[in-house]
């Protein structure tokens, strides 16, 4: 028996039973120091004790009425959204692929409510990844998410980040209706982007009418030390922006946000989600928000983050022949190898340490943004035993 049809998963041999904090127990006895957290998922830990609170205090009351009613809590979550962002509405679903989906039948939707229906292009970039529905796929910037299983949705289009000139010339054709942006590519391989790149598509969008998207699936929600990761750049906003991952706290929850503009084509019947928005994943959600959103938090991820960036940075150095750069922004840290990123994350598990593989050979460390400074350390210490063993 399957659980993933022929095996779509590369599993590690890891089955775990319990988790608390940053740490992890298997069925047969090892613990883990969690440096994946449910690929930047579990971003409070595990097993936080509120969170649990929530969700036991919510499973008592209700699980689920659909869309069709009213549901307490979405009003709870959604406010919270809202208030701090550039954001005025929100649509709830349960992953990540959905909240991009939502974000760009919203932005086509726009332009086909505008009178301007011939405006259906979506400019994606190279290293990007936005899920593994149809057109998120289709959205992304690997080839290889798309291979087979075309053909390729019409308008949709990879640029070159470095390409400004065919950036600009893109977004400057009448048929331009959205650009899509993780602000921090994750799946890529922890790879910010820079103020002025992000600040001259902003303004290129503004000068076309085209609207501007947002992937914070990955980076947002305090992984960066702000809420959502383009909040660094005073000003900077999306049109549209889809989040999930950490928002549910390790709860399935997704979510785009849109200004009232643009989501101006979003009308009575046009989209839904039948488990969206559901009461669970509200109360789970809201806690989740409360935790992440506390100043102590963020400064925690401020602390380690630095810490971690040091720490791996002498690594680096020390290990030349192992690694060549550490990259990312706060809890969302690359780690650029030479000997396959494969082979070092089945060697750091050998000796406790979970990460997560990423684009360019990279192995990526996405922890709970409470991991303590120690835990941190233990981190980098068993990394350390594995560049060494890689060495040797
Ligand atoms: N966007 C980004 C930036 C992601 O990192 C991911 C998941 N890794 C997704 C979208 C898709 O999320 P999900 O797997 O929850 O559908």
């Amino acid at each position: 028996m399957s659980s993933d049809l022929m095996a779509v998963y590369n599993r590690a041999p890891v089955e775990v039973e319990r988790g608390e904090g940053v740490w992890l127990h298997t069925t047969d006895g090892r613990t883990f120091l969690d440096c994946v957290a449910g690929i930047a998922t579990n971003s409070l830990g595990h097993a936080h004790p509120a969170l649990v609170e929530a969700l036991n205090r919510q499973a008592d009351k209700l699980w689920h009425v659909s869309n069709i009613f009213r549901i307490p809590g979405q009003e709870a979550l959604a406010t919270r959204l809202v208030d701090n962002s550039f954001a005025d509405v929100v649509f709830f679903g349960n992953s990540g692929s959905e909240a991009v989906e939502c974000a760009l039948k919203t932005a086509r939707r726009y332009h086909a409510v505008s009178g301007a229906p011939e405006r259906i292009d979506i400019f994606g970039f190279a290293g990007s990844f936005h899920g593994r529905t149809y057109a998120a796929i289709n959205a992304s910037g690997n080839p290889a998410y798309v291979e087979g299983f075309g053909p390729r949705l019409p308008g949709y289009e990879q640029l070159d980040v470095d390409d400004i000139a065919g950036i600009e010339a893109a977004i400057r054709r009448p048929a331009a209706a959205a650009v899509i942006v993780e602000p921090v590519q994750g799946e890529g391989g922890a790879r910010a982007l820079d103020e002025a790149w992000l600040r001259r598509v902003r303004q290129l969008c503004d000068e076309t009418g085209t609207l501007l998207i947002f992937d914070e699936v990955q980076c947002g929600m305090g992984r960066t030390g702000k809420l959502f990761a383009h909040q660094w750049f005073d000003g900077l906003a999306p049109d549209i922006m889809a989040v999930a991952k950490a928002l549910g706290g390790g709860f399935p929850v997704g979510a785009c946000l849109a200004t009232a503009k643009a989501a101006k084509g979003m009308t009575t019947g046009v989209h839904g989600s039948t488990f969206g928005g559901n009461p669970l994943a509200m109360a789970v959600g809201t806690a989740a928000f409360d935790l992440i959103a506390q100043d102590a938090t963020m400064a925690n991820v401020l602390s380690v983050s630095q810490l971690l960036k040091d720490r791996l940075g002498d690594l680096v150095a020390r290990y030349p022949d192992i690694a060549v750069d550490v990259r990312g922004k706060g809890l969302l840290i690359g780690v650029k190898l030479i000997p396959n990123n494969r082979e070092m994350m089945a060697t750091a598990r050998d000796h406790g340490l979970l990460v997560a593989g990423g684009g360019e050979n990279c192995i990526r460390l996405l922890p709970s943004l409470l991991i303590a400074a120690q835990e941190a350390e233990d981190a980098v210490a068993r990394l350390e035993v594995a560049f060494a063993e890689t060495r040797a």
